[in-house]
């Protein structure tokens, strides 16, 4: 064992101490609390399934409790000046980074993501807070719309308490993303984390409290999506939900807030194509493209899970993406130099281990990586498919692992014609040497998200989301506060029209 994991996993013990010897309880009201019926649920880590303690498991007196307590709190917080809101996030975004070393533990211990991944999320969620916290005081802002004889002009407002519910890859990283903008808003929040990675919700509770945000503001309900989670989306004082997670989830979200009418923003599922053509750049194309599929574990809705090379490079391309995979280290997350740690939770391994026999089934080739410990537990090699085709489930599918199906195109038009063939549109790569065609292919990509000559290079002005079933509106600068605000028009009259009269 080499210091370094030596020195993490001494951390990470420490860190994990308090979650194993009492049961992380919800943070409700300023305060943590137990659920109203005592129920708990085991939480596991996928480094060797051990026991991470018990968490509190929400229903819907517990959400009940939580989204009364944002609904008062609301009151102060949307009345609260932009700059005072501003010092405040700062504050807490100072707080989160003087805990991020343990944040990334925790992190990397509840969700097997690897250290060196983590240790920046856990500083991006600080950047997520300061760039918003920034601008909570221009979130009003509207438009002057002078008439003749009328003065229009727009105001926002904070819609009111709004429900958070995030999914277990880069917890952290993605709570913030939701949370810091609704607060700059003047929004008050309750959060509803993924049941297989609890950890650090609790921690950004804690750290916002800690920071001085007042009570009621933020509030974590931990527990099951299909009962507390069901309960946040049909809660009448909840008035948009901001949901990050499957895109069948996000089915049942739209219909489970149907009868109270729920705003609702969506970032789903992917099934990314990297269009790789031969007169790009081939070494940067190379290294991106085995960036994007097999960091984070693959557990990464922007991941360029399809690979569309032209035939004419497609054979040495491919070979080159199967000799990184050899070097890919798979390892303990904790392991500075791991590159690959163990995947979620033993039924996600399943489903993606389902997906090596598939492509085997459905006529692809299938190379693996051959790091130590790749079999075991929870960890699965890196994979590569190939020959394969744009029609079979590996290519239609989101695996969400660090599993890549790579298929060749002879020209511009088959590579759009393939890229497009997906339900999916989130993200889209496309490499080439060629500036007219680099304009073309991105325009034409329904992909909300395209990157060209680039692997995803996070922009927070910029928006992010997804078209088709990867998701519904853009979060980012001002979109964020597009959906967790109402633009009011206020109409004042020069008072020199005639006022049209009746029964006079
Ligand atoms: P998931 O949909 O299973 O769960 C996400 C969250 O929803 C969890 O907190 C869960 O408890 C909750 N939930 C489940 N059923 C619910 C219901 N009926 N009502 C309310 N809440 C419910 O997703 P996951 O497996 O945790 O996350 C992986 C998925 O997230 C992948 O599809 C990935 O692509 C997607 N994702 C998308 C983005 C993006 O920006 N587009 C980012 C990260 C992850």
């Amino acid at each position: 064992m080499s210091d370094r994991l030596a020195e993490n996993l001494a951390k990470a013990e420490n860190s994990l101490a308090r979650f194993k010897s009492a049961t992380l309880q919800h943070w409700i009201d300023g305060e943590p609390r137990a659920s109203s019926a005592g129920e708990t649920f085991d939480n596991h880590t996928p480094v060797d399934d051990s026991f991470l303690g018990s968490v509190a498991s929400g229903d819907a007196d517990d959400v009940d409790r939580a989204a009364q307590a944002a609904a008062r709190a609301f009151a102060d917080w949307r009345k609260m000046a932009g700059g005072k809101r501003r010092a405040l996030l700062h504050d807490i975004a100072d707080a989160i980074e003087a805990r991020s070393g343990q944040i990334a533990v925790v992190e990397s211990m509840d969700t097997g993501q690897p250290i060196r991944f983590m240790a920046a999320a856990a500083k991006r969620g600080a950047d997520n807070f300061r760039f918003f916290a920034d601008r909570a005081p221009g979130a009003r802002d509207g438009l002057a719309l002078p008439a003749a004889q009328h003065m229009n002009y727009t105001v926002r407002q904070p819609i009111g308490p709004v429900g958070a519910i995030t999914p277990w890859n880069t917890p952290f990283m993605l709570s913030t993303w939701k949370i810091a903008p609704a607060l700059a808003a003047g929004c008050t929040v309750v959060h509803k984390p993924a049941e297989w990675s609890p950890l650090s919700a609790a921690l950004l509770a804690e750290t916002c409290h800690e920071a001085g945000l007042p009570a009621g503001v933020l509030n974590t309900v931990q527990g099951i999506g299909e009962r507390a989670g069901v309960a946040l989306t049909e809660h009448e004082a909840i008035k948009a939900v901001a949901f990050i997670g499957e895109s069948r989830t996000g089915s049942l979200i739209m219909a489970q807030g149907a009868g109270t009418l729920k705003r609702l923003h969506f970032e789903l599922g992917g099934k990314n194509p990297v269009v790789v053509f031969d007169d790009a750049d081939l070494e940067r194309a190379l290294d991106a493209a085995v960036f994007m599929i097999y960091s984070l574990n693959g557990e990464r809705c922007t991941s360029s899970s399809r690979l569309l090379v032209q035939d004419t490079i497609y054979d040495d391309f491919v070979e080159r993406v199967a000799t990184r995979l050899l070097n890919i280290k798979v390892g303990h997350p904790l392991d500075p130099t791991t590159e690959i740690g163990p995947l979620i939770h033993p039924r996600h391994v399943e489903k993606v281990r389902n997906y090596l026999e598939l492509a085997e089934a459905e006529g692809a080739r299938v190379a693996t990586g051959t790091s130590p410990g790749a079999s075991e537990g929870n960890f699965v090699p890196p994979t590569l498919f190939s020959s394969a085709r744009n029609d079979m489930r590996i290519a239609q599918e989101e695996i969400f692992g660090p599993v890549l199906t790579a298929i060749p195109f002879s020209d511009e038009a088959e590579a759009r014609r393939l890229a497009n063939d997906v339900r999916y549109g989130l993200a889209g790569y496309v490499w080439t040497g060629d500036a007219g065609r680099a304009h073309r292919f991105a325009e034409g990509l329904d992909a909300g998200m395209v990157w060209v000559n680039s692997e995803n290079n996070r922009h927070l002005p910029s928006p992010f989301g997804g078209m088709k079933y990867s998701g519904i509106g853009r979060d980012g600068g001002d979109y964020s506060f597009d959906f967790y605000m109402e633009t009011k028009n206020i109409c004042i009259a020069h008072d020199t029209h005639r006022v049209p009269s009746l029964g006079r």
